[in-house]
């Protein structure tokens, strides 16, 4: 897999290479899509649902108009769902709007920590290699105590 530098793309081609998405597919690009897209767009870490409807209160945005428009981004591969505790599910951008990348969850304060350049691609590579998966994505979670918690 190609490697990508983090923060390549400026938030201005992001948007437009997501509206070129939606168009692909007959969508429009419309005010509460590209709203919430920029959230994400924003986010170092992955974020609910309801945290994205948190941050939209002052633009009227629903927390059900949030959870369509995520649906729609997850059925077009733009985001990706992410385990972010016990019961709760957070959304980030995946590739080519954020780079490729593992994460490291700690039990203690919560924090997801992005690993890049991860050593568990070769290991992916052997597996579709070795028992003929065509692997088009993964992402690795790693559980455990932070180094500030430790
Ligand atoms: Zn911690
Ligand atoms: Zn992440």
């Amino acid at each position: 897999m190609a490697k990508q530098s983090a923060g390549a793309a400026s938030g201005e081609g992001l948007e437009a290479l997501l509206a070129r998405r939606l168009r692909e597919k007959g969508l429009r690009a419309t005010p509460d899509r590209m709203r919430i897209f920029r959230v994400l767009a924003r986010s170092a870490e992955p974020l609910t649902v309801r945290a994205v409807a948190d941050r939209l209160r002052d633009d009227h945005l629903n927390i059900t108009t949030v959870y369509r428009v995520m649906e729609l981004f997850v059925a077009l591969g733009i985001v990706h769902p992410v385990i972010v505790g016990h019961e709760a599910v957070g959304y980030e951008l995946m590739a080519p709007f954020r780079p490729h990348h593992e994460h490291f969850l700690c039990a203690k304060c919560g924090r997801v920590v992005d690993i890049y350049d991860c050593p568990f691609e070769e290991a992916v590579a052997a597996l579709s290699r070795d028992a003929g998966y065509e692997v088009t994505f993964h992402q690795m979670e790693m559980h455990g105590v932070c180094q500030a918690c430790r």
